[in-house]
């Protein structure tokens, strides 16, 4: 140890030995920037024969300029031969360690092992290096320390380049450098410390050798400059690199944001694949783990060929199998490309299908559904049935076609309100569902309306039966989340092909033997017969003749008159429409009204009524009331308000004396749009008055919702009031109400003398009946009103 100290300060002159240690410095920086290079992934056998030669002659130069550092008064010159030789023989061993680390890189053993070498290499550039010596004497070695710098040397040089290789260490490469230099120094000493020169009359050789001073310029300059071009090289190149590296990343973004899957495979072994390929085969980090059959099918190739001779330049739709097994609709489009290698690959592009065919289904399914019940639609129920027709026709099998409808959904409706009404209508198509039998089909055509195709072998025994079943179940209570309701089913049956070879045909008779079974009392089924279809025949026939008659005015208004229950002088007339037609003779509006009301037809007769009645009723010789009944359907359409000011205007009618007679159902539904209508009606000044009141439901409470002018007790209580005492009661009932409610009671439909008589003990305020008058037409108006007794004004209350 004395001796390497010894050797250090008194032998050496520290100049050189500084500028050694410079040269060492920055040679291993420079080869630490080269190794970098080198080590990338890329790299080719020009960087690993480059970062060989700057460890090399890093090394060298540290060794030949510390040599000269060695001060002696004695001529040392060196062999050339020799000197040569230790630096290429040091470049060769340490380019050796350096490849062998780097090529094992990833195995610490091999860092090492790589790291040895070098420092065996730099034993032997030293050595070799001494050897090259030429002075009068000879060289004796310390066996213990240069036992010593080798262990050193190879020591350092493993730690070094495992520091320098090794991924996970930040600042690795500069640890490694400062290994790489301790080893250089620490073999440098100890192995000039191991060194004897001793001085004797040996052969120089003189003019073999080279002079210190000029060599140790020659050296430094030299090793500068192969070290400079290196890390210059090494530093432009990584610019370079990282320009590469930041392109393919901006690439790597792009083809990792792209909606579709992309795949390149080179004769079947994947090569690159972007992150929504990853994600949507489910890959493993490993591409090499997987191959382009396992996620394509064996059958890919085929499939494809055979779909790209069909429609070539279109992408192909195939279902695909993830690494997990589960699979997926997917859009395949494929190109031939050009791999780095050389070879031609493939480029295949994936776009998963399974939102879109989801949306596609979705909307196939609503275009085909009701919301409501998930049941088919009537487009839907149409197709489906229409299968079943071609099926019969062919085979030359029979079908039957069910129209249902419930008989009193609307009442659930009103009663309970729109959610029960909606849960009702899945409850029952549940119970439908629920007995129909495999080849059936049930729809629902909105609001209360079913329909089924039975497709069972013995018709209309298996009809039978099943409507028989429907109707029974279909009576059984149905429990809502609010409440139990209990409905019925109407059900109207055709057969094919005995009554209709087209399902338009066979949907209309359905429908008519479904109108059928409701008129019959609700609660059953009917099959259809032909002559129902003259029933209905008739119905259409006396629509189109109504609406002609509106048309051409031939509606004629005829008058009866309300009494005072006293006195019996005439108080006002309501107008009642009557029609008398040309084929059909005349028509009683209780057979028409409810035709007009269906068809819309009531709101221009309305109209047509309202004007004659108003322009009638200024002519009379005195200016009596005049009453004209309003359908719930003029209600629901738009300016009927306007309708009835631009009559009064038109006639000249005062609004006092005319009265509108509304039945209890138009407070049904719509209540509030039917009050606020009502509510303006009468700031024109007429009159409202309750018609029919005691055939609908929950009628007192409507009472108390408007303030109307007048109720009407519907005639079927007053028919047999000397008999009925119950019907007596309660009229009984009405007029106190009325009374408290400051309404004025009227009983409509008075025949006889005995219940003129009974409904004046009972208070009643005015009677209208055919025993005062009927209704009459014309002239007999004014001739009635000229006839009759005076109102009787003591009794009369202001109305
Ligand atoms: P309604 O409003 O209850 O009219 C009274 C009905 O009872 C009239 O029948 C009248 O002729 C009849 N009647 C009067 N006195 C007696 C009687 O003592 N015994 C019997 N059995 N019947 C009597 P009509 O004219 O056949 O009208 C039937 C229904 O047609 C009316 O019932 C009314 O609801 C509707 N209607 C009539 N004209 C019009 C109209 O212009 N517009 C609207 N919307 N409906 C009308
Ligand atoms: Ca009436
Ligand atoms: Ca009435």
């Amino acid at each position: 140890m004395l001796r390497i100290v010894d050797c250090l300060t008194v032998d050496h002159d520290l100049r050189f030995v500084l500028l050694a240690a410079a040269v060492c410095v920055f040679g291993w920086t420079a080869t630490m920037i080269v190794s970098s290079r080198a080590a990338g992934f890329d790299r080719t056998l020009m960087w690993r024969c480059l970062l060989g030669l700057c460890a090399g002659s890093t090394v060298w130069a540290t060794h030949f300029i510390a040599v000269l550092a060695y001060q002696t008064s004695l001529p040392i010159t060196y062999d050339a031969g020799l000197t040569a030789a230790s630096l290429v023989l040091g470049v060769i061993v340490i380019g050796s360690g350096f490849a062998i680390a780097i090529v094992g890189r990833t195995d610490r053993k091999q860092r090492a092992l790589g790291g040895a070498t070098v420092g065996i290499g730099v034993i032997v550039l030293h050595y070799v290096g001494m050897a090259a010596l030429r002075f009068p004497g000879h060289i004796g070695y310390d066996a213990n320390l240069v036992a010593l710098s080798i262990a050193c040397s190879v020591v350092f040089g493993a730690l070094g380049l495992d520091a320098a290789f090794a991924a996970v260490r930040r600042y690795r490469r500069v640890l490694g450098a400062a290994f790489l230099l301790t080893m250089t120094v620490s073999l440098h000493f100890t192995g000039m410390g191991a060194t004897q020169l001793e001085f004797g009359i040996a052969d120089v050789g003189a003019g073999t050798g080279i002079s210190r001073s000029a060599l140790a310029i020659a050296v430094t300059l030299a090793a500068i400059a192969s070290l400079s071009i290196g890390a210059v090289g090494a530093i432009l190149d990584q610019r370079v690199s990282e320009r590469f590296a930041a392109e393919a990343e901006r690439f790597r973004t792009l083809a990792d944001g792209a909606f579709e899957a992309l795949l390149v495979h080179d004769h079947g072994t994947l090569v690159d694949v972007n992150a929504p390929a990853r994600r949507l085969f489910g890959l493993s980090e490993d591409l090499a783990l997987h191959d382009i059959d396992d996620l394509f099918g064996a059958g890919l190739d085929q499939t494809l060929r055979r779909w790209a001779d069909q429609y070539a330049g279109t992408a192909a739709e195939m279902t695909l199998i993830r690494t997990d097994g589960s699979s997926f609709p997917a859009e395949i489009s494929r190109r031939t490309i050009r791999l780095a290698n050389g070879h031609a690959g493939e480029l295949i592009a994936v776009r998963d299908l399974t939102q879109r065919k989801e949306s596609e289904a979705r909307i196939t399914h609503l275009a085909l559904h009701d919301p409501l019940t998930g049941l088919p639609n009537r487009r839907f129920f149409v197709e489906l049935a229409n299968k079943a027709r071609a099926q019969a026709e062919r085979y030359g099998g029979h079908f039957a076609l069910f129209a249902m409808d419930v008989d009193n959904f609307k009442l659930v409706n009103d009663m309970h309100g729109h959610a029960a009404g909606d849960e009702l209508i899945t409850a029952i198509a549940s119970r439908i569902a629920g007995v129909l039998r495999e080849g059936d089909v049930v729809a629902r055509f909105g609001g209360d309306e079913f329909a089924i195709v039975e497709t069972s072998t013995i018709q209309p025994h298996d009809a039978m039966a099943l409507a028989e079943r429907l109707v029974e179940l279909l009576q059984q209570p149905i429990r809502l989340a609010d409440a139990e309701v209990v409905i019925s089913v109407s059900i109207g049956i055709a057969l094919y092909p005995v009554d209709g070879s087209t399902l338009d045909e066979l949907m209309r008779n359905a429908d008519t033997a479904m109108y059928r079974a409701k008129a019959d009392g609700k609660a059953t089924y009917r099959f259809f017969e032909p002559q129902m279809d003259a029933v209905l025949a008739a119905r259409r026939k006396l629509e189109t003749r109504l609406r002609r008659a509106i048309i051409e005015e031939r509606l004629e208004i005829a008058y009866q008159p309300l009494v005072d229950c006293m006195s019996h002088a005439p108080l006002g007339f309501e107008a009642l429409v009557r029609w008398t037609d040309d084929e059909l003779g005349s028509v009683s509006p209780a057979e028409f009204i409810p035709v007009a009301e269906e068809t819309g037809l009531v709101v221009a007769l309305g109209e047509f009524v309202l004007h004659r009645a108003c322009r009638d009723a200024v002519t009379w010789p005195r200016p009596l009331r005049v009453a004209v009944n309003l359908s719930v359907v003029q209600f629901k359409r738009k300016g009927l308000v306007e309708t009835v000011e631009r009559a009064l205007a038109e006639s000249g009618l005062p609004g006092e004396r005319l009265e509108l007679e509304v039945t209890e159902s138009l407070l049904i539904d719509n209540r509030d749009d039917a009050l606020r209508i009502l509510s303006e009606l009468k700031g024109l000044g007429v009159s409202i008055a309750m018609d029919d009141f005691g055939t609908g439901y929950s009628s007192l409470s409507y009472l108390q919702s408007f303030s109307f002018d007048k109720i009407k007790i519907d005639r079927s209580f007053v028919a047999d009031l000397e008999h009925n005492d119950q019907n007596a009661g309660i009229v009984r009932a009405v007029m106190s109400m009325g009374k408290s409610l400051h309404m004025r009671v009227v009983a409509e439909g008075v025949e006889s003398h005995a219940q003129a008589g009974i409904l004046r003990g009972l208070q009643c305020d005015e009677l209208q009946g055919f025993y005062f008058a009927r209704p009459m037409l014309g002239e007999a108006v004014a001739e009635f009103i000229a006839a009759a007794p005076k109102r009787d004004t003591r009794l009369q209350r202001v109305g």
